[in-house]
């Protein structure tokens, strides 16, 4: 099988809850999302997409996407979609870095190989366990009564393991973190995800105060030595996530004793071939992992639910479902959440048909 074309799809994908904020006042109203399709000589077409979590969050950025597989789209012209291991080669010999802008090519290579073969890509990647795993809600940053309150309302809908958007003012987030606790059950999981917001002193404050709760701190510096400083004296369990964007820092992680969890995110290590390389070691190290994306509508959503439900559930902290975070649709078959959980797709391939009508004209075809 040959790739005889790439077409790009620009999507806005506006939020349900209006916007969405983290540290640093960093936020966003709108998600710039990107859709590949990549076409076939066999009349396959297989489909990815990649949402960067605005241009502020890891270093990627919407049209960043785009120009990068315009950059690279022609060297896969005539190779062979269904071999994912010599295409993830070539793409790295053709574009060094910037793997989320392989991300989506893999994700529709991954679709394309699942379609022709006839299996759900969960399948292909190792097989689904059980019926369905559990998913975690992203809590955006808010006053700690409005947190609380959001978190309650999540727990309603049957969500158990809440990320509290923290990395502002510390003592306002030692209040966030208390208060968040403070509504759940014990069973219930609860991240204080600072996503390198604080300095090392305030982190340190934070990780001092809360010490009697049942609550996980994730990355709450910047740099991993920060990280790992912060880590060394809380004996909170801890989650590594902005640093952690490939093999190597994970390993040296391991090595350090640097976290329990780790957060795997398809764009962020580039794509499902390199995601899978990674969950398949976490399995072997021990380490539980939360895997999802930085953002996405309902293929990167169909695309987190191949991995998550092919991992073995005692090492799968959490997952998660944009495509119920956003207000548009951008594909049929995408996985739904039921009761703060979901199951990936049993149909061949992604499951994913887009809705061309929302996709509307693509922004780039190479052929
Ligand atoms: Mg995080």
């Amino acid at each position: 099988m040959k790739i005889t074309g790439i077409q790009v799809y620009q999507i806005d994908l506006p939020l349900h809850e209006g916007s969405y904020q983290w540290s640093g006042g960093k936020s966003v109203q709108v998600f710039d999302s990107t859709v590949v399709a990549v076409e076939t000589d066999a009349g396959i077409t297989g489909h990815g997409e990649v949402c960067p979590l605005g241009p502020f969050y890891l270093p990627a950025y919407a049209q960043g996407v785009r120009a990068g597989i315009g950059e690279l789209g022609p060297h896969l012209l005539g190779e062979d979609p269904t071999r994912l291991g010599p295409l993830n080669w070539l793409m790295d010999r053709a574009l060094q870095g910037h793997p989320y802008v392989k991300s989506g090519l893999d994700m529709a290579c991954w679709d394309v190989l699942g379609q022709a073969s006839g299996q759900p890509v969960c399948e292909l990647l190792g097989g689904r366990f059980g019926d369905d795993f559990g998913l975690y809600r992203a809590i955006s940053q808010e006053a700690p009564e409005a947190m609380a309150e959001r978190i309650a309302g999540y727990r309603a809908e049957g969500y158990r393991r809440f990320q509290l958007k923290v990395g502002g003012d510390p003592a306002e987030d030692i209040e966030r973190i208390r208060q968040a606790r403070s509504v759940l059950e014990p069973s219930d999981k609860l991240v204080a995800d600072a996503n390198t917001g604080w300095t090392q002193h305030e982190a340190a404050r934070v990780v001092r105060a809360v010490r009697d709760l049942d609550v996980y701190i994730e990355q709450p510096c910047r740099t991993y030595e920060e990280c790992l400083a912060i880590r060394r004296r809380t004996d909170l369990p801890f989650v590594l996530d902005e640093c952690i964007d490939s093999l190597r820092p994970l390993l040296r992680g391991h090595a350090d004793g640097a976290m329990d969890v780790v957060n795997l995110k398809i764009s962020k290590l580039g794509g499902l071939t390199k995601l899978k390389q990674a969950r398949d070691l976490c399995v072997d190290l021990g380490i539980a992992m939360t895997i999802e994306d930085s953002w996405g509508g309902d293929i990167v959503t169909a695309a987190i639910a191949a991995l998550a439900h092919g991992t073995p559930p005692e090492l799968l902290f959490s997952s998660t479902d944009f495509n119920s975070y956003v207000t548009t649709s951008i594909a049929e078959g995408a996985p739904q959440r039921a009761n703060g959980r979901l199951s990936s797709s049993t149909v061949p391939g992604l499951g994913v048909v887009p809705r061309m009508e929302v996709l509307g004209e693509p922004v780039l075809v190479i052929r």
